[in-house]
């Protein structure tokens, strides 16, 4: 085992390989406040890269509901279980991650599900914590709650999946840090299946080898954003690449909504690989489950986000999820505008902070046409 640094737990922890970050790192930022379990993100992932034989249960992407919803089955409590307790201290971790809390002769405290575990996706779907009695209403702050997860491989910075594989068949990309699994070398042992705490490798019995999200790395190089992005109905999404906290610039989207305003926090950060996709949290959960899963940031997070209507560059640049197919690489307010950049500089688009309303006449004039049904 090396010794690496970990910030999102704040402190050094144990890995199977050396520290080596790539060039730059494949990161998104999901805001969960505006997520509405559309599932067209799942089914945009699904027709693109999961509609073959063997591959019918795999849900390269998926949406859960919390706190009831998993998939698979309890994927995240059972290890919650396993690696015992989340014991912060200030912005440091002083639990044990689950490369620290691995078994005598293994790499990884890990778990490999049953088929029947993949039998309900939608377990727990809009099922509310706390109870609405009848004829109650919901009352703010809610007292009943519930919101949706988003979730896709977080092609991590110490990936499970790439320590826990025997045969050396899973890599970082040195360029980008996407994590692929090399069809031609994988055996199926499945170790990754049970090492990624996230369950995000399948294993396909059809072919024999596991599979995963690879961020549409072919969309990627074109600086086009992965297809569950650019299909997000309610435009809750934003890729792009992230600095490590030392070297965060501002006018990087990412590094400024996760590391300048610490606004966007890692999904159940103990387990300790650095993800790579951060959430903006729900405003409305009680934060000790927030803590739990996104860990000790989110009542600064949740704060921040609160105040966006009174904060104009927070509110531009979240003004700017889902406006455009090309990833941002720079965003810039100008007054009452922000626009976001791509890497040589060309302005791919301009959002208004403020939508302007426009009302139509019922009879248009030019085109001689009545434009509403009742005059
Ligand atoms: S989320 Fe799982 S599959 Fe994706 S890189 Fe991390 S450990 Fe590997
Ligand atoms: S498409 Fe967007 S809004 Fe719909 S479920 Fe997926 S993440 Fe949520």
């Amino acid at each position: 085992m090396a010794r690496v640094h970990n910030w999102q737990i704040g402190r050094e922890m144990s890995y199977w390989y050396p520290e080596s970050r790539p060039e730059k790192q494949f990161a998104a930022v999901f805001d969960t406040n505006k997520c509405i379990a559309c599932q067209t993100c799942t089914l945009a992932c699904k027709t693109t890269w999961t509609s073959g034989k063997g591959q019918e249960y795999m849900l390269w992407n998926n949406v859960e509901t919390k706190p009831y919803g998993s998939y698979p089955l309890a994927w995240d409590l059972k290890l919650l279980d396993m690696i015992g307790g989340s014991q912060w201290n200030g912005g440091v971790y002083e639990g044990q991650t689950i490369f620290e809390s691995a078994p005598a002769g293994e790499r990884v405290m890990g778990w490999k599900p049953e088929a029947q575990d993949y039998a309900y996706p939608n377990v727990g779907e809009d099922d509310c914590a706390g109870q609405v009695d009848g004829g109650a209403e919901f009352s703010l702050p809610h007292m009943a709650w519930f919101f949706y997860l988003a979730r896709i491989c977080n092609h991590c910075t110490y990936p499970a999946c790439l320590a826990s594989c025997p045969r050396g068949s899973i890599y970082k990309r040195p360029e980008d840090g996407i994590v692929l699994v090399d069809q031609g070398r994988c055996r199926g042992y499945q170790e990754c299946v049970k090492g990624c705490p996230y369950k995000k490798v399948f294993f396909n019995p059809m072919t024999g080898t596991s599979e995963k999200c690879i961020a549409c790395y072919p969309k990627m190089e074109l600086g086009l954003q992965p297809q569950c992005f650019v299909n997000c109905i309610g435009k809750i999404r934003m890729a792009g690449y992230l600095s490590t906290p030392d070297k965060a610039r501002a006018d990087n989207p990412l590094d400024y909504l996760v590391h300048v305003r610490k606004i966007a926090l890692p999904l159940y950060p103990q387990f300790g690989l650095e993800p790579n996709v951060y959430y903006i949290p729900p405003i409305h959960v009680p934060t000790p489950f927030l803590r739990q899963i996104f860990g000790p940031g989110v009542d600064a997070a949740v704060a921040a986000y609160r105040n966006a209507p009174n904060d104009d560059d927070l509110a531009g640049l979240l003004s700017l999820f889902g406006s455009t197919e090309s990833v941002m690489t720079r965003w810039v307010r100008q007054g009452q505008e922000v626009a976001g950049v791509d890497d040589r500089g060309t302005t791919l688009v301009r959002v208004p902070l403020t939508e302007p309303v426009v009302e139509r006449a019922a009879f248009d004039r030019v085109y001689q046409i009545m434009r509403h049904n009742c005059p």
